[in-house]
C-alpha cells in the first residue's frame, strides 16, 4: 500500500522547550493512525507541522510525496484539518457554513459545490435542524457539522484533533461510527490524536505514543497490549508512560 505520510527525524524546538524530537514513521494510505500521548507530548504539534500551520526545526514530513514545509500550497488541497477548538460561524446556519466552506476546498475533479455539500449534509446527520444559525447548536451537533466540513470533499488526508473531544456517549458514538466507516468506503487516511483511549482503540488500525516529544512506541491496538502485558490500550499508556505512580495504590 502507497505511503501517505512519511515523517523523518522531525523536530521542533521553541525557547527552552523541545516539543518534538527526532520522530520518524509513516503512514499507509488508507490508514486510520492515532497519536497518543500524555499533556505537552507533542501530539498537536505534530498535526500542525503536517498541516502546515508550523514549520518544523529540522527533519521533514512528506503527505504523498509533497514536503509540507516546501509546497504548503499543494498539501493545503489535500488535506483537511479539524482543530481541537474549531468553531463554526455563529450567524450561520449549518447548510450555510458548508456551502461557504465549500467555496474555500478543493471541489474533488468531476462534483460540484453542491453535491460536496449535500455530502456533508448527509455526514451531519442533523436532518431538518440543518437549516437552523449554529449559534443554537449543542456541542454535538456543532462538533458534527465540523467533522463534515472536514470529510465532505473527500480529502487524500484527513487530520482530526480530538474528534469526539467532549461528546456525550450519543454524539461521540456517532462521530466515531463516521471516522470508521464513511473514511473506510471513500478510502480516506485519517490522522488523529485523542486522549480517549476506548476511542482509539475502536478507530484506529495503528497506533503511536509520544511522551516529552519523543516516540514511546508504534503498533497496532493488539501489538501493544500484547508487548506490555496490558488489558486494553489505557493500561499500555499507564506502563509505556511510567504513570502508574501517579495512580494511588500505584495500579487501577
Ligand atoms: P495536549 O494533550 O495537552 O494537547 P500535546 O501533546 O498536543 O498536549 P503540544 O501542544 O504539541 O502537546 O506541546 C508540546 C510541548 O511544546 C509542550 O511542552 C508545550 O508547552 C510546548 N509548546 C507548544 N507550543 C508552544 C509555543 N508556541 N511556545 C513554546 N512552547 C510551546
Amino acid at each position: 500500500m502507497a505511503t501517505a505520510v512519511e515523517i523523518r527525524n522531525l523536530s521542533k524546538h521553541y525557547k527552552n522547550v523541545i516539543a518534538l524530537s527526532d520522530l520518524s514513521l509513516d503512514i499507509k494510505q488508507g490508514e486510520i493512525f492515532g497519536i497518543i500521548g500524555p499533556n505537552g507530548a507533542g501530539k498537536s504539534t505534530t498535526l500542525k507541522i503536517l498541516t502546515t500551520l508550523l514549520t518544523p526545526s529540522s527533519g521533514y514530513a512528506k503527505i504523498f510525496g509533497t514536503d509540507v514545509a516546501a509546497d504548503p500550497d499543494s498539501i493545503r488541497k489535500n488535506i483537511s484539518y479539524l482543530p481541537e477548538e474549531a468553531g463554526a460561524y455563529k450567524q450561520l446556519t449549518g447548510r450555510e457554513y458548508l456551502e461557504f466552506m465549500a467555496g474555500l476546498i478543493q471541489i474533488p475533479d468531476g462534483e460540484t459545490p453542491a453535491e460536496v455539500v449535500n455530502r456533508g449534509i448527509g455526514i451531519t446527520g442533523l436532518e431538518e435542524r440543518i437549516d437552523d444559525r449554529t449559534k443554537e447548536y449543542s456541542k454535538g451537533m456543532k462538533r458534527k457539522l465540523l467533522i463534515a466540513r472536514a470529510l465532505m470533499s473527500k480529502p487524500k488526508l484527513a487530520v482530526l484533533d480530538e474528534p469526539a473531544s467532549g461528546l456525550d456517549v450519543k454524539h461521540a458514538y456517532y462521530v466515531r461510527g463516521i471516522i470508521k466507516d464513511y473514511v473506510r468506503t471513500m478510502g480516506i487516511t485519517v490522522l488523529l490524536s485523542s486522549h480517549n483511549m476506548l476511542e482509539v482503540e475502536f478507530l484506529c488500525d495503528r497506533v503511536c505514543l509520544l511522551d516529552e516529544g519523543h516516540l514511546i512506541d508504534i503498533g497496532t491496538p493488539n501489538e501493544l497490549t500484547a508487548k506490555y502485558s496490558a488489558r486494553n490500550l489505557e493500561e499500555v499508556f499507564i506502563k509505556a508512560t511510567g504513570s502508574s505512580s501517579a495512580v494511588p495504590g500505584g495500579a487501577i
